[in-house]
Formats: structure tokens, C-alpha cells, sequence
């Protein structure tokens, strides 16, 4: 398929190439035949106004004799064929003249240039003028052997006529040649590129200069391959960590299961085990909830529906909501926000990532901490602030903790109930709406998550 598209490209080229170098030539060749006709007949013309301007002087000089064939040896041209035509003497020519023209041939037609064939066979150009005394209004005629020039004139179409398929022929071979060697580089990347598959996903194809058009292609192409690997390597990833993930649940449950089997009639560590195990139910749905969500919102398959929605009041909610959990841990919840602070968002999104936030807080800050949520106005944006007094976030994990599965600490997070995907929905959230979302912390000293949203 590309071997034949590859063919069929170089032949377009080739043929492109040798028509475009065709019609140059066929320009050329007839400017160089026309250029090559007019100038001889202009020569032509030039002499024959030399030779009538020579006859002239010898009639001249004869003083309306004819001056007869002796007098044409004297001239410096030696025209030997002329002829003189008038209405009292009538025509008088050389005898060499007599000798290739019939008589008659002067004055007659009233053209002044043509080309004539002798009875020798021979063309010559027959050149006439009007002129005046001795002895009133006579025509002067003198004729030149142009063979030579049709000579020359026939050599030419020859050559152009065998030189035309010869540049034909040469064009089409040095553009198929060129065409070749122009699009080698496609065909390499061709071959390259089918050899790339989802296995080697990290090769590249060969860039040899960036500047010009198939280079351009190169790195286009490898910058495609460039982030579908990425893309390959967070699906991997992913996968991999949702089937960990989703393993644990699994294996808690069956081994509980196991164990109560073990006690048949016991229905007190019965009931034990069916709790641990709509504990672990409700993990796993947590968490494919949550990937769901994800996995959807990568796919913008969640439609976001952004009204004018009042952010101190949607904050208040899930403080009011998650209050009890606060509380269970004797923690202080406080809510610090300016009233009435307006942005345009999508409430349920924007909630659901006030919500994680404020989870967290609650759920990573030891009993007896303190949580505050605020939200302000301030230079063109909406700021909402999560801060805890729990055990903070050291700068290396920072970066990480928006990511899918990540936790500072797995055990703990786990323990606590943390499918790992809080923030990375957050996150999501957030920018699904325009903002951005900041980490302020430092290990022992408290986190401040903090969502900024554009007002408009
Ligand atoms: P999880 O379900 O584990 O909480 P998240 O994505 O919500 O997943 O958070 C990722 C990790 O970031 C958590 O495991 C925890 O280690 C850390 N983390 C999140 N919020 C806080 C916080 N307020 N204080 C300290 N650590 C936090």
C-alpha cells in the first residue's frame, strides 16, 4: 500500500517535473527559431538595401545606360543578380539573372520583398525598390542565394526536433531520479513507522533536519508518539494500580468470609464478618465510584453546567455535612468565609472537590486538631482555603498527592478508609471549572489546599 502510494507519488513528481521542463524547452526552442528567422530576414533586408543602394550608383553613374553585367565585377559586393524594371525601358536584368529567373518577374507583383525560386532550384530573396530619374521612375530589384540561411533554418527544426524528445526523455529519467531521492525519507518513515506498535511505543522515527518539510513530519509524528506513550504508560499504570487497589477490598473480604466459615453456629462472629464485609462493600464502591467519575471526566463525558453560584454557601453545606465526622474526633471545624461570594461554576464539581478537601483535613488531622475553611474575594478570583493542623505534606510528596493512588503514607490512608482518589478529583474538579489548586504545607505544621477559582 504506501510501496505503491511511494511509486505513485514519485511517478506525479516525475511527471510534473518533465511537463513543466517540456513546455520550458518548447518556449525556449520557438523564441530561439523566431529569434534566429526574424534576424536573418532582417540581415537580409539590410543587404539588399546595400546592394540596390550599389546598383543605384551604378546606374547613376551610367547615366541612364544600363550599366550591363561588366560593371558588376567593379562593385565591392559583386551583386550579380539585379535587375532594373520601368515603363519606357522595360525590364533589363544581368545575364546572370537571365540565367535562374524568368523574365517578367520585376515590378510586377508590387511586393517589395519575397522569396523566390530560381530554375536552378535555388531560393533566393528578391528585394525591390522604387526610385527616380535618369530618365524618370524605374524599380531597382536585387536577388541573394538564401539557401545558406534556409540551410541554417533547417538545421535548427532539426535540432529542436531531435533535441525535444532527447530533453523529454532526459527530463523524465532526471525527475524520476529526483523525485526518488526527494521522497526517500517518506519511505524510510513509512517502514519506520509500521514497525511501531503499542510494545515499542518508544521508538522514533529518524529526524535527519528538523528545518525542512519531511523533518517538520518527523518530529510532528514523533511528538504524536511522544504523548500517545504517555498516555500508554498512565493507562499501564493505572490498570495496574486500580487492580491493586481493588485487590485489598477483596482479599479482606474473603478472608473474613474464610475465617466465620471456620465457626459454623457462631452467629455473633457471623454478624462480625458480614460488617467487615459491607465495610469493604462500601470501599469498593467508594472507589469505582471514583474511578468512574475519573475515568469519565478524562473522557469529558461529564457535561459541566457553570451557573453564578454562591461559593460561601456551597462551602457552608459541606461543612454542615461532614460536621459530624469533625466532631466524632473532637476536632474544631471552623467556617471563616465572607458572605456572599459569587463565581461562576458548576455546583456539583466545585462541591465535590470543597468536599474531598475537607475530608481530608478531617480524616488525616489527629482528634483534637482544628480545620478551618475560608472563602474570599479578592483581585478578580475566588479563593477558598482548606487548613488543617494535621501532620502536613514534606515538599517531596507535594507534587505527587494529586495523583491517582498516591498516599504519603498507604497504610494509614488506608486505614482511615482513602481510596487514593480524593485529591486527583479534586484536582479535576477544580480545573474543570477554570481554577487552579495549590498545596501550602510543611510536615508538622499543617496543610492549606487552596482552590482559586476566575470570578466570570
Ligand atoms: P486518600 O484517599 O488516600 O486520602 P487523596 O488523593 O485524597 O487520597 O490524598 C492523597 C494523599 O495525600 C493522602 O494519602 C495523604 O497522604 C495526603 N493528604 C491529603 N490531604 C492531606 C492533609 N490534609 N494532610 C496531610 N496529608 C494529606
Amino acid at each position: 500500500m504506501t510501496g505503491s502510494m511511494h511509486g505513485r507519488v514519485r511517478w506525479r513528481l516525475t511527471l510534473w517535473y518533465a511537463i513543466t521542463l517540456t513546455l520550458i524547452c518548447l518556449t525556449l526552442s520557438t523564441c530561439v527559431y523566431l529569434f534566429v528567422r526574424t534576424s536573418s530576414m532582417l540581415l537580409l533586408r539590410t543587404q539588399a538595401d546595400r546592394d540596390v543602394a550599389y546598383v543605384k550608383a551604378l546606374i547613376d553613374e551610367a547615366g541612364d545606360q544600363w550599366p550591363g553585367d561588366a560593371s558588376v565585377a567593379r562593385g565591392p559586393g559583386g551583386v550579380r543578380l539585379f535587375g532594373t524594371a520601368s515603363a519606357q525601358r522595360g525590364e533589363r536584368v544581368t545575364a546572370a539573372w537571365r540565367e535562374v529567373f524568368p523574365a517578367g518577374l520585376l515590378g510586377g507583383s508590387g511586393q517589395s520583398d519575397r522569396i523566390v525560386q530560381g530554375s536552378n532550384g535555388r531560393h533566393y530573396f528578391l528585394h525591390e525598390a522604387k526610385t527616380g530619374t535618369p530618365g524618370g521612375p524605374y524599380t531597382v530589384a536585387v536577388a541573394q542565394d538564401v539557401e545558406q540561411t534556409y540551410a541554417i533554418g533547417r538545421k535548427l527544426t532539426l535540432l529542436i526536433w531531435i533535441g525535444f524528445p532527447a530533453a523529454l526523455l532526459a527530463s523524465l529519467a532526471g525527475g524520476y531520479w529526483l523525485a526518488g531521492h526527494a521522497i526517500a525519507p517518506v519511505a524510510q518513515m513509512a517502514r519506520r513507522a509500521r514497525d511501531i506498535g503499542a510494545e515499542n511505543l518508544s521508538e522514533r522515527l529518524p529526524v535527519y533536519d528538523r528545518d525542512d518539510e519531511f523533518g517538520q513530519l518527523a518530529v510532528a509524528f514523533n511528538d504524536t508518539l511522544s504523548r500517545l506513550e504517555g498516555a500508554f504508560e498512565r493507562m499501564r499504570r493505572f490498570t495496574a494500580d486500580a487492580s491493586h487497589e481493588l485487590r485489598t477490598p477483596l482479599t479482606v473480604i474473603r478472608s473474613v468470609g474464610e475465617n466465620a466459615l471456620q465457626h459454623p453456629g457462631d452467629g455473633v462472629r457471623h454478624a462480625d464478618a458480614i460488617g467487615s464485609m459491607l465495610e469493604e462493600v462500601d470501599r469498593l464502591v467508594q472507589l469505582l465510584d471514583g474511578l468512574l467519575l475519573l475515568t469519565r471526566a478524562q473522557d469529558g463525558a461529564l457535561p459541566l453546567e457553570r451557573t453564578v453560584t454562591d461559593v460561601s454557601a456551597l462551602v457552608a453545606h459541606s461543612i454542615d455535612s461532614l460536621a459530624v465526622l469533625a466532631e466524632e474526633k473532637r476536632q474544631v471545624l471552623v467556617c471563616a468565609n465572607a458572605p456572599g461570594v459569587l463565581a461562576t461554576v458548576d455546583e456539583a464539581t466545585l462541591k465535590q472537590a470543597v468536599y474531598n478537601l475537607l475530608a481530608n483535613a478531617i480524616r488525616y488531622t489527629p482528634a483534637g486538631g482544628a480545620i478551618e475553611a475560608r472563602v474570599a474575594s479578592r483581585a478578580g478570583e475566588v479563593v477558598v482555603e482548606v487548613a488543617d493542623t494535621g501532620p502536613g505534606i514534606a515538599p517531596e510528596h507535594q507534587a505527587h498527592v494529586f495523583e491517582r493512588f498516591y498516599r504519603v503514607e498507604p497504610d494509614r490512608s488506608r486505614a482511615t478508609g482513602g481510596t487514593g482518589l480524593g485529591l486527583a478529583i479534586a484536582q479535576w474538579a477544580v480545573q474543570a471549572n477554570g481554577g487552579v489548586i495549590e498545596l501550602e504545607s510543611a510536615p508538622k505544621h499543617g496543610s492549606i489546599f487552596r482552590i482559586r477559582l476566575p470570578v466570570a
